[in-house]
């Protein structure tokens, strides 16, 4: 079945087309790190699905109708109004993207020495959470572990071990349930599970918040998988889910298709008011929060197009395309196929490459080299412990590699050239070789360290 997209192309941007001598001179130059390659060097970009959206055409009829006005713009107004019809939040500050609404909440809610139980923390969550002296307690669900099952809501928060962990401690500040799982392969999270986490919490008088950056999508996968879901829409799932939680931390870069934007959504006024201050000194009047009127508007138009079924539905079976692509190829990836990305298990294709190797890097660096194709590792690279001079101590449980789709901008043959250069790879896995690390600082090694293959 082709990918039916329920919209067309009106602009178009070209795409490099670049040769293989010219990708091997351009990575070598980035210290292989696909981080500091430039867009240039780059044909297919699924680095990020983050901010990396196409806006439509009435996102940027929105955008004209932008009120720069300091304070209650009539931008303001609309995005909050959207906000609140999907959300059901009296308060709902823009801010400028998801770690800002995050470190705002965090320095509000967390004293030091408290903890933030969550079914995973994102990277820059776990970051907001740490640097105001919290601790980030991760309780993902047993079935996350095996990465074939097909169980369908993988993302789940372990409720046995969450009430264990609120029972004994006093100490903790928040419960964070994150839609859809990003740390664990884009795995949903059921309704049954944020309710009866949110029950959980609220027994014991811990606030219960939810990092929504994919509602939409974790809603559309409620009415693919969960019983009695499946006569609702995804904005009723999507509804119903911030109405079961205090409030939200969410970067807008993602469901609400723009490039730069986030919200925080409280209901407790004392909370709000707090908050607010925070605001106010760091990101800007609770009107704008870092935002220009015209981002205001292409979100709250973004916000109302995302939960169109007939768009969902396109954009899951565009990753369960390359899903089934890479499979055809003999390529594994996380099971159950989620929205936002593809995690192809390069552990197991790379069978030659000890973990010291860095296997996904490996195979991310192949896809550059082979069809410029930028891809993220989520392997011991990302997530392992590396010793002062980049020697791996330990690896990380798997060695994946993220291809993260970028909403509404690739069509089924990019789709099609990226299955097709992953299978051209996985004919002869053993010539793809290992990396080791010439340059890794300790904060933020990803985005920073520099390797060379393994000769
Ligand atoms: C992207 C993301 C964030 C951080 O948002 P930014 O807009 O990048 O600051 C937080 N949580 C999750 C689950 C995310 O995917």
């Amino acid at each position: 079945m082709p990918i039916m997209e329920p919209y067309r192309i009106k602009v178009v941007e070209p795409i490099p087309i670049t040769t293989r001598a010219h990708r091997e001179r351009a990575l070598a130059a980035a210290g292989y790190n696909p981080f500091n390659l430039a867009a240039t060097d780059v044909t297919i970009d699924l680095l990020s699905d983050s901010g990396t959206g196409a806006l439509s055409a009435e996102q940027q009829a929105a955008g004209m109708r932008g009120d720069e006005t300091y304070a209650g713009a009539r931008s303001y107004h609309r995005f909050h109004d959207v906000v609140s019809e999907l959300t059901g939040y009296p308060y709902a500050f823009p801010v400028h993207q998801g770690r800002a609404a995050e470190r705002i909440l965090f320095t509000a809610l967390i004293k030091p020495g408290q903890i933030s139980v969550s079914n995973t923390h994102f990277d820059t969550t776990r970051a907001n959470v740490e640097i105001v002296g919290g601790e980030a307690v991760d309780l993902p669900c047993r079935a996350a572990d095996d990465l074939d099952s097909d169980a369908p809501f993988k993302g789940d928060i372990d409720l046995e071990a969450l009430e264990a962990v609120l029972s004994s401690r006093r100490d903790v500040a928040v419960v964070l349930i994150t839609i859809t799982n990003n740390g664990f392969g884009g795995q949903p999270v059921s309704m049954g599970n944020i309710k009866a986490a949110g029950e959980i919490a609220r027994r014991h008088g811990v606030p219960f918040f939810l990092d929504a950056a994919r509602f939409a999508e974790n809603a559309w996968l409620v009415t693919q998988r969960e019983p009695g879901y499946e006569n609702h829409t995804p904005r009723q799932v999507a509804e119903e889910a911030f109405r079961l939680s205090d409030g939200c931390v969410a970067s807008l870069k993602k469901d609400a298709i723009v490039h730069i934007g986030g919200l925080l959504g409280l209901r407790d006024p004392e909370l709000a008011a707090k908050c607010e201050s925070l605001l106010i000194a760091t990101e800007g009047f609770r009107t704008y929060g870092g935002l220009s009127g015209r981002d205001l508007e292409m979100l709250a138009q973004g916000l109302r197009e995302v939960t169109d079924p007939e768009y969902l539905r396109a954009r899951a079976d565009a990753t369960s395309y390359v899903a089934s692509l890479a499979a055809a190829a003999g390529v594994d990836s996380v099971r159950p196929t989620g929205v936002h990305a593809v995690y192809l298990n390069a552990g197991r294709l790379l069978t030659h490459l000890p973990p010291s190797q860095f296997p996904g890097f490996a195979l991310a660096s192949e896809l550059y080299l082979a069809g410029g194709i930028r891809c993220a590792e989520l392997g011991s690279l990302y997530l392992g412990e590396l010793d002062d001079v980049g020697e791996l101590l330990k690896p990380a449980p798997y060695e994946l590699v993220r291809l993260a789709i970028p909403r509404r901008v690739y069509t089924q043959s990019h789709l099609e050239y990226v299955g097709e250069t992953l299978a051209e790879i996985a004919k002869e896995p053993e010539r793809v070789p290992g990396y080791r690390l010439t340059h890794a600082p300790k904060l933020l090694r990803h985005f920073n360290c520099k390797l060379a293959p393994v000769v």
